[in-house]
Parts: structure tokens; sequence; C-alpha cells
């Protein structure tokens, strides 16, 4: 091993040496024997030059890190979780359709996540590479902020709007239930504005929500056409989901089906641009595909959630075909069995006839989700600038 005293004009300085080096910079080939030259600034541990071992070894550096025969790409980005739901895996029904899934799911969500369940589904995500997810979060996001702080995993708090209370004075929204139990939770650098669903939450709630996050340059997310029953409610305001919520106090009786699809609904509500996060998006049209397409929309497919729930399968190749930005994304516990990437990737390459490369696979879990979510500054590639994070890519994938 190499070492270097450190002189005194420069910071610490790593070499990270790996057997080969996917940067997912478009273009740029696999790199053999590649190093990572990192160095410790204010802005954290940042990369300051990739290339060949042999090239870079000279430079001075502390202390070399030989990860040995492996392949490394970028750290992993979970573009859609919810972390606060963590302590009710196995509380939910499986395989039987949305309606029965959230019938099981929702006596619970008042009980709060205990530091145990959280700890253990952060190294979850840890072990398999992710450096950064976008966590939904509602009653429990206070709790949430602080955990995710407190160990120093960087995050999206993606606050969700719900319900079809009438709107107060936040700019035409009804405040989220987060901020009314902590007001704090807005001035939150990790702080954005989300909607759960269009038969959860009134229109002009996710358009307020929607130009909140417009006006503070930050990625606004929305569970979209996640079942076939949301597109019942929306075409006709009729089905089982919509019993549900009728049943339940929160669609109200005066609700009025826009007769269209969600994603044609989100469209006209103009809640479509490439700062948008559509999450799901099993029930498409071709036409619904050519929209998310227009307006660049990014989605997020969590195809285990999907088939855990029993709500389909996203189509994911057509979608591909129009050069939608696609991002992964596990969900939460309570619809799947981990939070590790890289078996969504398994099961997705498991259930799709499309033959997907390294390239286009990898960058669901990278380039694709910092695109989308405005972290392209310092996630998404390795290359000079960014965190020096990383994951290491399993053979299976190479
Ligand atoms: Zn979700």
């Amino acid at each position: 091993m190499q070492k270097l005293s450190q002189p005194d004009n420069i910071l610490p300085r790593n070499l990270i040496r790996a057997a080969r080096i996917v940067t997912m910079v478009p273009e740029q080939p696999l790199l053999s024997d590649g190093a990572l030259l990192t160095q410790t600034t204010a802005a954290g541990d940042r990369i300051i030059a990739v290339g060949n071992y042999h090239s870079l070894k000279n430079e001075r550096y502390q202390k070399l890190v030989d990860l040995g025969p492996v392949t490394i790409g970028p750290g992993l980005i979970n573009a859609h979780t919810h972390l606060e739901l963590s302590h009710l895996a196995g509380r939910t029904i499986a395989g039987q359709g949305f309606v029965a899934w959230l019938k099981s799911l929702v006596p619970h969500l008042n009980i709060p996540p205990r530091d145990n369940d959280l700890l253990h589904a952060l190294a979850g995500m840890r072990l398999s590479g992710t450096v950064f997810a976008a966590d939904m979060a509602d009653r429990h996001a206070a709790r949430l902020e602080t955990f995710l702080e407190k160990n120093d995993f960087a995050h999206w708090l993606m606050i969700q709007h719900f319900g079809f209370a009438a709107p107060d004075s936040k700019g035409g929204m009804t405040a989220t239930t987060a901020e009314k139990l902590n007001p704090e939770l807005a001035v939150s650098k990790n702080f954005c504005r989300a909607g759960h669903a269009f038969y959860s939450t009134a229109a002009t709630t996710l358009q307020a929500a929607k130009a909140w996050d417009r006006r503070q340059h930050r990625p606004f997310a929305l569970h979209l056409a996640e079942s076939q029953g949301e597109s019942e409610l929306l075409s006709n305001g009729r089905g089982q989901l919509a019993d549900f919520f009728r049943e339940a106090g929160i669609l109200p009786p005066e609700f009025q089906a826009p007769g269209c699809s969600p994603v044609a609904f989100a469209d006209q509500l103009k809640l479509l641009d490439k700062m948008t996060l559509a999450i799901h998006c099993v029930e498409l049209t071709q036409s619904d595909i050519e929209i998310l397409a227009r307006r660049r929309v990014n989605v997020c497919l969590c195809p285990r959630s999907n088939a855990f729930i029993g709500v389909g399968r996203a189509p994911f190749a057509k979608m591909l075909q129009a050069k939608i930005n696609l991002c992964l994304g596990t969900d939460s516990l309570t619809s799947n069995h981990d939070l590790n990437l890289w078996h969504e990737l398994e099961f997705l390459q498991h259930n799709v006839k499309t033959n997907l490369n390294l390239q286009t696979s990898l960058a669901m879990l990278t380039r694709n989700p910092a695109q989308a979510l405005a972290l392209n500054h310092d996630y998404g590639t390795l290359e000079p600038g960014k965190i020096a994070l990383w994951s290491v890519i399993p053979a299976q994938f190479l």
C-alpha cells in the first residue's frame, strides 16, 4: 500500500482502486483497473479525478483503498420509498389488489416507526449500495427527518399532501399532516411537497404543491395511474376504490370525475414537466405514454410493489421506447420484501421481454433518478465534482 504524508497545502485525499469502473458518464467506456481520486472538502468527500489506476497512482494521496476484483458504479438512488412504514412489514395483504392491500394497511398508519425498524431498513439500503432516497412521508415525517439526519443518509423528504379539505392560508394548499404536527419541517433543506394521489387529494391542493416545488426548484412527486381502480374512479367516479374512499369520508360526495385517464388529468392540471416524478404508471394508454414523453416527465417504476399488491405491470418496453426517463423505486416494506434496488432490477429484467444492457439497467438506478430528482450536481455518475460514493455491481448484471 502506497502512503504519502499529507502536504500542508492539500486536504486529505484517497485513491480508490477497482478492477472495473462503470462511470455512467455517457459514451465513456468501462475503465479496467480504474481508480477514483477523492478529496475531503467542505462539501464532503468529492471525486477529483477518474481514470486508469496507473495514470493516477503518482498523484498525491494519503491512502490507497483497493477494492479488489469488483466492478463499481455510481451510488444508487432509490427514487421512491416510504421509510415511515418500515415497521409495518408483514402486516399487509398481498396479491389481492389495491383496495384489499389498502384496507390492511390503513388501521396501522398511526403507529409510529420504531428505531430498530428504521435502522434495519436503512442498513438494507446502505448494504446494497444505495446512497440517496426520495422518501415520501406523512404523519411521521418529523421523526424520519431527525432519524435520517442523525444517521447521515442523504434524502429528499417528499411530504405528501392528502385529503379534500378546504384550502387554508398556505398558498391554496391544505397543510400536510406532517406540517401540522411540525411546522419547522418546511424549512428543511430536504423538504419537497408531494401529492398522495388523485383519488385521495384535491386537484387544487396538488396544483398548489407543484407550484411551491416549482418556485423552490425542487422535484414534485405523485402516485399516478397505479391501479385500475384509480382509472375507473377518474373515468366515472365509481368502483371499489371510489367506494373505499367515500366510505372512509375522504372522497367527498360532490367529487366530480374528470372523465379521463389519471395521466391526462395530471396534464390538464399542468402537473407534468421535467421536475415531476410520476410513481408507478401501471395503467397507461398509448396516449398517456405520449403525454409523459412530451412533457419529459420522469417515471418511477416499482415493479415488485405492483406485483406484491397485484395491480399488474407497467408497460416498461413502451415507455423505454418513448425515451421516458425511467427510475426504479422499492416503495415501502408494506408492499415489498426489502429495499434492495438490485433485487428491483433483477425482478424487472426477469419480467420484461426487452433485453436490457448494463448501461440501460444501471441508468435507472443512478443517472436517471439523479436527473429526475435534481441531484445531477452531486450524484448519478462517477466524475470529478461528484460526491465520492459508489456501489459494487453484482456480477449477474455485468
Ligand atoms: Zn408509494
